[in-house]
């Protein structure tokens, strides 16, 4: 069977953790899009680590991870990923690359720079990891595959005729040292042997895995607010967060997936810039930024504090159901404990009317919340395996985000360990 585990909101809604814990069943987990700018952050046995390109399941032995098609390949920072697991005494893991990904080439991280340099101000709040130059090129039919690295005199050939556009950009637009293709060709010889033992070709092994009945799970990033299509453009990534994505970056057929696990936080946070309804400011966004998480809510990528808010009814609604949601996994709930009073967006405001339709960006930034506050618990819920032993305000404060957003609440997260689930008997 097939499942995905993605996000409903802006990312961070702790699906690492979530696919950690699923990845006990599974046999395979496949990363499908993006690439090494978002990350997750999990806490187990061998202690707490920061991914960026390599799948949650990798503390498992006995599951395979994969980079499937339709990620940003950034080779090098895969190894220096492999190689800080296996420093602190992870198993090897078992890992594919598809042979169709494409590759991070040293140059998009440079334009990401320099074009974020160049907007100053007005800048989309970028990682600086390459990812729309890399995802630009991929459509713009200039990008390179993994495969490509095996024919040399091609790959040459190729190189020569993309540097010329972009020597262009560097000289006249950006003002920068120029590409030399030499050193661009020397540096993908370096890339070809360090990829080299894992590349295979994804969708075949998976066809065949489906057909075994392997247990597959299908690893987003970021969330659905981030989407190019449906999210909050041109606030968003440059490859789809949505769960249908999957078949394509995975190369498995659609009706394959057949669980969606939509991973939502109890709370917000973005990073980033973009319309955020329900965020919050001041002494109220930092306490709840230091105890949000695990550790406080800061970039896994980049280390910069995220932007807070109010659990958004709205967005989350809007998130699910763009993912095709059967399921929700609601996280980090147990950080609420310490307040008298939760508040929740239930509705945004916009020109005088009250909706709880998600709008387009343009509307989006006029919309103002319209809260409600719910009694909070005032007490620390970690440890409680079980829904009825929750604090009856708990539970109401799930209960009614579960009706506003329209759709099961069958996983509570309260902690950031693996075992920190209380799975709910619907
Ligand atoms: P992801 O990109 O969606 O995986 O999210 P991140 O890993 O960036 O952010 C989630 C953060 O919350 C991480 O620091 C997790 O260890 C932590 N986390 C996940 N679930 C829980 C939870 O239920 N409670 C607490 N306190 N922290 C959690």
């Amino acid at each position: 069977m097939v499942q995905a585990v993605v996000g409903a909101n802006w990312g961070d809604e702790g699906k690492g953790k979530i696919t950690d814990m699923l990845a006990e069943n599974a046999d395979i987990i496949v990363r499908f899009q993006g690439g090494a700018n978002a990350g997750h952050t999990i806490v187990n046995n061998y202690g707490k680590f920061a991914l960026h390109t390599l799948p949650s399941g990798v503390f498992y032995d006995h599951t395979t991870s994969i980079i499937g098609n339709g990620v940003a390949l950034n080779i090098p920072v895969l190894f220096n990923e492999i190689k800080s697991i296996t420093d602190k005494n992870v198993p090897m893991p078992k890992i594919l690359v598809s042979d169709r990904a494409q590759m991070v080439m040293p140059y998009h991280i440079l334009f990401d720079q320099y074009e974020e340099e160049r907007l100053a101000g007005k800048s989309f709040g970028s990682t600086k990891s390459g990812i729309a130059p890399f995802y630009s090129d991929k459509y713009a039919k200039i990008g390179f595959q993994v495969s490509e690295l095996f024919d040399e005199e091609a790959l040459r050939e190729k190189i020569e005729r993309v540097i010329v556009q972009k020597n262009i950009l560097l000289e006249h637009l950006y003002h920068k040292p120029l590409i030399d293709a030499d050193e661009t060709f020397n540096t993908l010889m370096e890339y070809k042997k360090m990829v080299e033992p894992y590349v295979c070709d994804v969708s075949a092994f998976l066809w065949d895995a489906i057909k075994e009945g392997k247990n597959i799970l299908l690893e987003g990033q970021l969330g659905s607010l981030k989407d190019p299509d449906h999210g909050i453009y041109p606030m968003v990534t440059s490859s789809s967060t949505l769960a249908a994505y999957g078949a394509i970056g995975a190369g498995i057929p659609p009706y394959e997936i057949k669980k969606i696990v939509t991973v939502v936080k109890a709370y917000s946070s973005a990073v980033g810039a973009g319309a955020f309804v329900s965020e919050i400011f001041g002494d109220e966004a930092d306490e709840l930024r230091k105890r949000g998480g695990d550790g406080g809510e800061y970039g896994a990528t980049t280390g910069r504090p995220r932007r807070m808010g109010w659990f958004d009814c709205v967005a989350t609604k809007y998130g699910c159901r763009i993912q095709g949601t059967t399921d929700v996994a609601f996280t980090v709930l147990d950080v609420l404990g310490y307040l008298d009073e939760i508040p929740v967006c239930v509705g945004y405001e916009i020109d005088g009317e009250v909706t709880t339709d998600f709008p387009t960006t343009s509307k989006l930034e006029k919309a103002k919340p319209v809260l409600k506050t719910l009694p909070g618990w005032k007490e620390d819920i970690r440890g409680i395996k079980e829904y009825d032993k929750l604090p009856e305000n708990c539970r109401k404060y799930i209960e009614f985000i579960e009706e506003q957003i329209g759709f099961p609440i069958t996983m509570v997260s309260n902690g950031p360990k693996r075992e920190d689930i209380i799975i709910r008997k619907k």
